[in-house]
């Protein structure tokens, strides 16, 4: 089967095609130079509302791990290890994960993994640390909930699409 002829565009055609991509690329800059508040996400005067659902970070609940490391195993950025701990109950010290958020990229497989969902993910993406050392987590840290500061004093959006106006930030009721 003959293959489709492309057609080669003349040099006017080429500078006419650019041009008009140009001038279309700066209106759309002009439409949100105009009315920025339509997009522009004021962080942290304001921060997403994430799904429950969504893979933040991580939490240990402790009492539902059984120290079978599959977690550790898995994870792929090495950011998960074991540790092992006197846990109360336990006759023996045992295996339990900790986890370094320097190597960790919230793929999460350790989370899938757990045969007892001693792992969980929280919808908080964008927690501040002030160093490297602080986000290696012992166990304690571990198993602490982590927050968003942008939650103690932004308010909650979200983005959904308008068939007219493309997609636009509304704001949203927290959970
Ligand atoms: S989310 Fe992925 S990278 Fe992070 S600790 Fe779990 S397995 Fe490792
Ligand atoms: S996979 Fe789950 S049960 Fe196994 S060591 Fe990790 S957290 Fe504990």
């Amino acid at each position: 089967m003959p293959g489709k002829v492309v057609e080669k565009k003349t040099p006017k055609q080429t500078l006419l095609t650019a041009i008009t991509g140009n001038v279309g690329a700066i209106l759309v800059g002009l439409k949100y130079f105009v009315n920025p508040n339509r997009f522009t996400l004021k962080y942290p005067y304001e921060f997403i509302e994430l799904d429950e659902t969504y893979r933040g970070f991580i939490i240990l609940e402790l009492k539902k791990c059984i120290g079978c490391m599959s977690c550790a195993r898995i994870c792929p950025a090495a950011a998960m290890k074991m540790v092992k701990i006197q846990v109360e109950g336990k006759k023996r010290p045992m295996p339990v994960p900790v986890i370094n958020y320097n190597r960790c990229i919230f793929c999460g497989y350790c989370v899938d993994v757990c045969p007892t969902e001693a792992l969980a993910h929280l919808p908080v993406h964008d927690v501040v640390y002030t160093n490297m050392e602080d986000m290696v987590l012992d166990v304690d840290g571990f198993q602490k909930l982590v927050d968003t500061p942008a939650k103690d004093e932004g308010v909650p959006v979200k983005y959904v699409f308008d068939p007219e106006r493309g997609l636009v930030k509304v704001p949203a009721t927290r959970g």
